[in-house]
């Protein structure tokens, strides 16, 4: 279960390197060039879309975190 976020594709460097996810998903991976494409992808693809998308989640329930942190401090 772990497996997807320990991998270390250019993707998943290249995501977390970007200031900001959704722009970096708007740039490089709009979600109509993933739709288009969902049967064409390879195995490997579909993991790393996986890994994206787990990196994703982490990221923004870190925020949450933060955020609801700074609302407690109020
Ligand atoms: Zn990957």
């Amino acid at each position: 279960m772990n497996e997807p976020l320990t991998c270390s594709c250019q993707m998943k460097t290249d995501l977390e390197n970007s200031a900001d996810a959704f722009s970096f998903f708007k740039e490089n991976y709009p979600l109509s060039s993933i739709t288009n494409n969902l049967n064409t992808l390879s195995k490997q693809e579909l993991r790393c879309a996986c890994c994206l998308m787990g990196t994703v989640l982490t990221g923004i329930s870190q925020k949450k975190t933060l955020w609801e942190r700074l609302k407690v401090k109020k």
